[in-house]
């Protein structure tokens, strides 16, 4: 990948889909239609989206869409790291460099759930380290931070 890692410049949904797609390609791994079609929901949402609202989303165009349908799609988009599961409000949020293992910092608005993905390098390698001297193993830990977006804080 060549993409750069900025959380400041962030990638279009057009992009990222191109991204993905070659991620795909790379690990012989095959984008179905329909593991496209959930990823391209996810993409094209602005905040992290739950399984919930992406089978609602998928029932437009298929009304028989299953759960299984939804949470298969989303295991092989978590397996090529396409996407990102955010537990602290069990939802899914597109990565803004797909296809690396890194370790992330999110920060999540405690009121709105608008969430932004922050790679620091430096900052999560610290982390690391810490995380390794407490004898924890995390290689690339995710950490969730609730916290007031800055709309929500200007409210
Ligand atoms: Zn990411
Ligand atoms: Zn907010």
């Amino acid at each position: 990948m060549t993409h750069t890692h900025s959380s400041i410049n962030k990638p279009s949904a057009e992009q990222r889909m191109q991204w993905a797609q070659q991620i795909c390609i790379d690990n012989k791994a095959r984008l179905t239609a329909q593991r496209e079609h959930v990823l391209r929901l996810i993409l094209d949402s602005s905040k992290p989206i739950t399984a919930y609202e992406l089978l609602d989303k998928l029932r437009q165009s298929q009304a028989n869409a299953q759960p299984p349908t939804v949470y298969r799609a989303l295991d092989f988009l978590l397996e090529h790291k396409l996407i990102h599961k955010l537990r602290t409000i069990n939802a899914f949020y597109s990565c803004i460099c797909p296809g690396d293992k890194h370790a992330v910092l999110f920060l999540i608005c405690d009121n709105c759930s608008e969430s932004t993905e922050i790679v620091e390098p430096n900052l999560m390698g610290q982390l690391h380290q810490r995380i390794t001297k407490s004898g924890y193993v995390s290689d690339f830990p995710l950490l969730e931070v609730l916290s007031t977006c800055p709309s929500c804080a200007a409210a």
